[in-house]
C-alpha cells in the first residue's frame, strides 16, 4: 500500500507543479492533505417535494413551465423574467434577475428545473440555476471546499476527485475492524469518498458518523495515553499528615464547610497521600469557596512538610490571594508571600532566597512563579487559580517544577462537561456543585442603553446606603486602546454625574502594577465608591460591600464572562444587583441577555453558552489547548464524545492495545503525535 502521507500531489496524475502550488496555499502538499480536505457544505441539487422545503431554504424542484414568460427591464442591463411552473400539485411563481435569454428558450408544457431560494409566503422560487429536462448532473449533492488563493472550488473538486481515483484504494484505517463493527462505521477509504462524493443524506451521516468518532477518538487516546504515562513515569510525592491536626486546622476557619467543600477536599487530600501525582480540575461557580479548599489543601502540604505555590493570572488576583491567605494560614503560623513581576530588587532577592530555604512556605503569584530562577526548598503542591487561561504547556511547565508536585487547577469558569473532558482531558475532575449556605440571590435586570439616567439614580441609592459599584464598560476584544479609552470616557461622565458626591475609580489594563493596587485599595477601603473597568476586574476580586455591577454593552460578552463579572457582586450579606445594559441586535444576543436575567447557575449557562456560540469562542481568544476538529462538533456531537473518552479509557488500559497489531496503526499515530514519548502535547 502506498503511503499518502509521504507523496506529493504531483504524483497524481493531472496535477503539475503549478497547480501544486496553488494547492500549497491552502496548506495541501501530500495526496493525505488533498483527501483530508473536506468540504465545509454541501450544494444540493436533489430533486425535492415542494411540501417538505422550509421558508427561505434553498431547493431544486422539477416542474412545467405554466405561463408565458414576461420580462421587464429596469434600464439597460438589469430584467426580471416571471413565470409560473407547475411542481407536482404546486403552481408557483419563478423569478429570474438578469437572464433575458430564457424568455424566447423557454416553451410552454416544457419540464425544467430550477434550484433557489424558495419563498413560502409567496410561493416564489428565485432562480440560481435552471436547467432543461432531461439534464444530467454528475452529483446531485456537490461538495464545497474553502478556497485559498488561485484555488476554485471547481478545482479543487476535480483535484480530490482525480486524488481519489488514483489513491483512494490506499487509504489505511486506524480503527480496528471489531470498532468498526460495534458502531456500523464505514470503513475509512470509503467514509472519505461519500465525504467527497456523496449520493445521498443518509450516505453523508454515516460518513460524518465515522469521522466524528475517529476524531474523537485519536484526541482521547491521546489525552488518556498522556494520562497514564504521567501517572506511571513521574511518581508523586506521597505527602503524609495528620488528619487530625488537618481537622483542628478546618476548626480554626471563620465557617463551617460546606458537603462540597468537604467532598472535593477528600478527594484532593486523598490524591496527596497516594504516591501518584495529582493532576486534578477543582470545578466550581463564582463564589462557591475555593480559596478556602486552596488554603486547606496547602496546609495540608506544609504539614507533610514540603511547599506550596498558588499561582495565578493577574496581579490583582495574586494581592487578593494572599491577603485571604495570610488571613486563614498566618494565624497557624505559616508565611504566605507574594511573588509577581512588580516584587523587585532586594526585596526579590531576599524572598527568592526564602523560598530557596523554605523559610517561606507557600508563594503566591503571576506567570513569573514558574520562571526558572524561582527554586523551591521542597515543593509539594502547585496550585493554580482560573487555569483555564493558561495553555496546556503551561500547565506542564508547572507540573515540572520541583520533585513532581501534587497539582491542582482550579476554575471558575464552570466548564461543559463535554469541553472539560476535551480540554483538560486528561485530568481528574472535583466539582464544588453547592453554595455556601445564606447566600442571596443576584438580581439580574436587562436594560437598554436609554435607561442610563434612571440607573444611575439606583446606583445612587445603594450608594447612600453605604454599599459600592461596579462599572464595567464595553469590551472591544481587538483593541485594549479604545477598551482604555472607553474606561476613561465612561470614568469622565460618572465623575461629573456624582460631583461631589461619591468618588469614582478607575481601573484598566494600562495601568502600572502600583496604581492598580493603589485603585484596588481605596476601593476596598470605600475611599472610591464606584469602580470604573475593564474586564481586568474579572476574575477573583472580592469586595463584599459592592452590591451593584453594572455592564456596558453587555451583549459583547459572552455568558460565561458576564457570569464571572456578576459574581464580584453578591459577596457580602446585602442583596446584590447585576444591572446588564444592552442593545442587541441578534435573536441570539437578546437570548443570552434574557437567559442571564434568569438563572444564576454558571453550568447552565456555560452549556447555553457552548450551544450559542460554539466551541472556538467559548474561552475567548486566549484560549489554547482547543483541539481543532475537521468534522467532529463538540456541541453536535457530545454522545459521541462520551463513547470515545470512555473508549480510548479503556483502550489504554488493556493489554492488547499496547501489543496486537491491530492497534499498531493507533500506536503509531500516537508516536507521530509525540505523547509516547512525552515530548509535547499538542
Ligand atoms: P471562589 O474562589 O470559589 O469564588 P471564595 O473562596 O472567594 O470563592 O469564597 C467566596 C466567599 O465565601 C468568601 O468570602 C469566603 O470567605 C466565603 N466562604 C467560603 N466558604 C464558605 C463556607 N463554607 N461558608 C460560608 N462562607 C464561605
Ligand atoms: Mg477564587
Amino acid at each position: 500500500m502506498n503511503d499518502i502521507k509521504q507523496i506529493s500531489v504531483t504524483s497524481i496524475k493531472g496535477i503539475g507543479e503549478e497547480t501544486a502550488q496553488s494547492l500549497e496555499q491552502a496548506g495541501i502538499r501530500t495526496v493525505y492533505d488533498l483527501l483530508e480536505y473536506f468540504p465545509f457544505r454541501y450544494e444540493d441539487y436533489q430533486l425535492k417535494d415542494l411540501s417538505e422545503v422550509k421558508h427561505e431554504e434553498r431547493a431544486t424542484v422539477e416542474g412545467k413551465v405554466h405561463s408565458q414568460p414576461s420580462l421587464t427591464y429596469f434600464g439597460k442591463k438589469r430584467s426580471r423574467l416571471t413565470f409560473r411552473l407547475l411542481v407536482g400539485r404546486y403552481l408557483i411563481t419563478v423569478i429570474c434577475f438578469n437572464r433575458p435569454y430564457y424568455k424566447t428558450k423557454l416553451e410552454m408544457g416544457q419540464t425544467i428545473t430550477v434550484t433557489g431560494k424558495w419563498d413560502q409566503h409567496r410561493q416564489t422560487i428565485t432562480v440560481q440555476e435552471l436547467q432543461f429536462t432531461p439534464f444530467k448532473r454528475n452529483q446531485d449533492i456537490e461538495p464545497v471546499y474553502s478556497t485559498k488563493g488561485d484555488l476554485t472550488v471547481k478545482g479543487l473538486r476535480r483535484f480530490v476527485s482525480l486524488a481519489l481515483k488514483q489513491y483512494g484504494d490506499d487509504v489505511g484505517d486506524m480503527l480496528p475492524h471489531p470498532i468498526r463493527i460495534r458502531y456500523k462505521l464505514l470503513e475509512r477509504k470509503e467514509a472519505l469518498k461519500v465525504m467527497h462524493l456523496p449520493q445521498n443524506h443518509e450516505q453523508l451521516k454515516q460518513a460524518r458518523r465515522r469521522f466524528v468518532y475517529e476524531e474523537f477518538l485519536l484526541f482521547q487516546l491521546k489525552m488518556q495515553a498522556l494520562r497514564k504515562i504521567e501517572r506511571e513515569q513521574a511518581p508523586g510525592i506521597e505527602q503524609r499528615f495528620d488528619d487530625k491536626r488537618l481537622g483542628k486546622f478546618v476548626e480554626t476557619l471563620p465557617f463551617p464547610l460546606t458537603n462540597a467543600q468537604k467532598r472535593v477536599l477528600a478527594e484532593i487530600t486523598s490524591d496527596m497521600k497516594s504516591p501518584h501525582r495529582m493532576n486534578r480540575l477543582l470545578q466550581g461557580d463564582v463564589g462557591s469557596g475555593k480559596t478556602v479548599v486552596a488554603a486547606v489543601a496547602l496546609y495540608a502540604s506544609i504539614l507533610a512538610g514540603y511547599q506550596g505555590a498558588l499561582m495565578v493570572p493577574t496581579e490583582i488576583l495574586a494581592e487578593q490571594h494572599v491577603q485571604s491567605l495570610q488571613s486563614m494560614l498566618g494565624k497557624a503560623g505559616i508565611r504566605v508571600e507574594l511573588l509577581t513581576g512588580s516584587v523587585k530588587g532586594k526585596a526579590r532577592r531576599l524572598l527568592l532566597e526564602q523560598v530557596q530555604s523554605g523559610d517561606v512556605q507557600v508563594v503566591v503569584g503571576t506567570h513569573a512563579l514558574i520562571q526558572d530562577e524561582v527554586h523551591f526548598h521542597k515543593l509539594g503542591l502547585v496550585i493554580t487559580d482560573e487555569q483555564h487561561r493558561f495553555g496546556v504547556e503551561q500547565r506542564r511547565v508547572l507540573r515540572e517544577k520541583g520533585e513532581s508536585p501534587d497539582v491542582l487547577f482550579m476554575t471558575a469558569t464552570p466548564i461543559p462537561r463535554t469541553l472539560a473532558i476535551t480540554v483538560f482531558g486528561e485530568m481528574d475532575v472535583s466539582i464544588i456543585d453547592e453554595m455556601p449556605a445564606g447566600r442571596k440571590v443576584i438580581e439580574t435586570y436587562w436594560v437598554k442603553h436609554d435607561m442610563l439616567e434612571r440607573i444611575l439614580e439606583f446606583i445612587d441609592k445603594e450608594l447612600s446606603k453605604g454599599r459600592q459599584a461596579y462599572v464595567i464598560c464595553p469590551l472591544i476584544e481587538e483593541s485594549e486602546k479604545i477598551d482604555v479609552q472607553n474606561a476613561i470616557d465612561v470614568h469622565a461622565t460618572l465623575t461629573q454625574h456624582y460631583r461631589g458626591k461619591w468618588q469614582i475609580g478607575l481601573m484598566h489594563g494600562r495601568l502600572s502594577p502600583d496604581e492598580k493596587e493603589a485603585v484596588m485599595q481605596q476601593f476596598s477601603e470605600n475611599k472610591v465608591q464606584v469602580l470604573v473597568s475593564t474586564t481586568v476586574v474579572e476574575v477573583g476580586v472580592n469586595v463584599p460591600n459592592a452590591t451593584v455591577m453594572l455592564i456596558y454593552d453587555a451583549e459583547r460578552f459572552g455568558l460565561s464572562q458576564l457570569h464571572q463579572l456578576r459574581g464580584r457582586v453578591g459577596r457580602g450579606s446585602d442583596q446584590s444587583y447585576c444591572v446588564l445594559m444592552a442593545d442587541p441586535k441578534s435573536e441570539t444576543g437578546k437570548e443570552r441577555m434574557k437567559i442571564m436575567t434568569e438563572t444564576n447557575d454558571g453550568f447552565v449557562l456555560s452549556e447555553k453558552d457552548l450551544e450559542l456560540r460554539g466551541p472556538g469562542d467559548f474561552f475567548g481568544r486566549k484560549q489554547s489547548g482547543m483541539p481543532d476538529f475537521k468534522v467532529a462538533d463538540m456541541v453536535h456531537d457530545y454522545r459521541a464524545l462520551e463513547v470515545a473518552r470512555a473508549d480510548a479509557v479503556q483502550l489504554v488500559n488493556s493489554e492488547s492495545f499496547w501489543n496486537e497489531d491491530q492497534y499498531a496503526l493507533m500506536r503509531s499515530y500516537l508516536a507521530e503525535t509525540g505523547v509516547l514519548d512525552g515530548e509535547k502535547l499538542d
